[in-house]
């Protein structure tokens, strides 16, 4: 065996958030054989398989995980480009997002301009069909390529078997756990215009049409005043992103709850409740909104967690947090957000932990 299995790792080191305990196994696949080996390793010795990107996405729990963390680091990008200008491009899981993202626009490639500066790997954005400022890329990705933990072979998933909504995939719903991203396939579009859908963008750019570059450090600049890119030098940055996802509810279910918050005095009778329409019948209703309304505001702190000085949506860790700490403030803003508007907030970071992990039976 080729691929180098450490033992006792620590795991806080390979989040954003920077907490978690420790992997009792834990290893770095480059090539598709060195996954295959990595699985094989966990199957002849009865471990459970944690697949780790970026870490940007995760909570670890403070007992850490007991059983064979992979982290994904396949690399690679090749481009195949048609003669109408149509770029097929394929990236290793183990790409860095933002880099590739980069790379995209400095080729004149249209398509993923407004995710820039979302951190993670190649193969995580599939998995929650990561979006941001009106794009996901469940709108270029052609294929996913995997390993498919319960046929034990390479697939090629096309985009219409990911099950892709917003946030959601078939990756971390119904096959949660089976498929270990290998590489993705997107179609962009050389020399594309920009996507300036989105209202913060249309106000950060006026009247001008900006070029895909621009655009990129148009959502950088925005992203980095909500800090929702990660620096190093900003302590609000120790997070997962949004902790919650905004809900969708039915038109029927919003008047419901716009009239009896205006009856419960949480907000004046001509105050508007932000929404964004989705379709004829549904509105996405802002949580940054919910929660503020709720009670909590901007570097609200609790203990050693707290929410981040510039987005009530982020919790932050503090200093010396804990995975524990960051559930109980988790439940808080549920309950309060529930008592006020009737609403169960709903986590968008997946909680690691040796138990929880798996919704999908494997018979090993
Ligand atoms: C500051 C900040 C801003 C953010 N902004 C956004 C945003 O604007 N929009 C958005 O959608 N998200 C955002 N996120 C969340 C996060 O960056 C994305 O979800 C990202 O795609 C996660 O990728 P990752 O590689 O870090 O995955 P991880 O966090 O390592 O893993 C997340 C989940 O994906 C699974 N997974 C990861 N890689 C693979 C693979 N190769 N095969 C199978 N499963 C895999 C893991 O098992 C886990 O269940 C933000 C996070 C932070 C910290």
């Amino acid at each position: 065996m080729n691929l180098a299995i450490r033992e006792n790792v620590s795991l806080a080191e390979f989040t954003t958030i920077k907490i978690g305990g420790k992997a009792r196994f834990f290893c770095s696949a480059r090539t598709e054989d060195e996954v295959c080996e990595a699985v094989q390793f966990a199957e002849l010795n009865s471990l459970k398989i944690f697949i780790l990107g970026g870490g940007s996405n995760i909570l670890i729990a403070d007992e850490g995980f007991d059983g064979l963390v992979l982290q994904i680091a396949l690399k690679g990008i090749s481009t195949f480009a048609k003669k109408d200008g149509t770029i097929f491009i394929t990236a290793g899981a183990g790409e860095d997002w933002d880099e590739f993202v980069a790379f995209c626009v400095e080729k004149k490639f249209a398509g993923v301009e407004c995710l820039s500066g979302i951190p993670g790997l190649v193969g995580g954005t599939p998995v929650q069909n990561v979006g941001a400022y009106g794009q996901e890329v469940s709108e270029t990705i052609v294929s996913v390529r995997c390993f498919d933990r319960k046929a034990k072979k390479f697939v090629e998933l096309l985009n219409n078997q990911c099950g892709f909504a917003y946030r959601t995939s078939i990756f971390n719903t119904t096959q949660k756990n089976r498929f270990i991203v290998l590489s993705v396939i997107f179609k962009l579009q050389q020399n594309g215009n920009p996507k300036i859908l989105y209202r913060d963008l249309q106000n950060y750019f006026k009247d001008k049409k900006p070029s895909l570059q621009e655009t990129r450090q148009g959502v950088i600049a925005i992203r980095s005043a909500k800090s929702m890119v990660i620096d190093e030098r900003d302590e609000n940055s120790k997070s997962v992103g949004s902790f919650f996802k905004n809900p969708i509810v039915s038109l029927a279910k919003f008047n419901e709850i716009k009239n009896e918050a205006k009856n419960l005095k949480v907000i004046e009778a001509t105050e508007r409740v932000p929404n964004y329409q989705v379709d004829d019948q549904n509105v996405k209703i802002p949580a940054a909104w919910l929660i503020e309304k709720s009670g909590f505001y901007k570097g609200f702190q609790f203990g050693r967690v707290g929410l981040s000085t510039n987005h009530t949506l982020a919790i932050v860790n503090l200093g010396n947090g804990t995975a524990q700490d960051v559930l109980d403030l988790k439940v808080l803003i549920q309950t309060k957000v529930k008592e006020k508007f009737a609403i169960e907030l709903q986590p968008e970071p997946v909680f690691v932990t040796t138990n929880l992990i798996y919704t999908y039976d494997f018979s090993r």
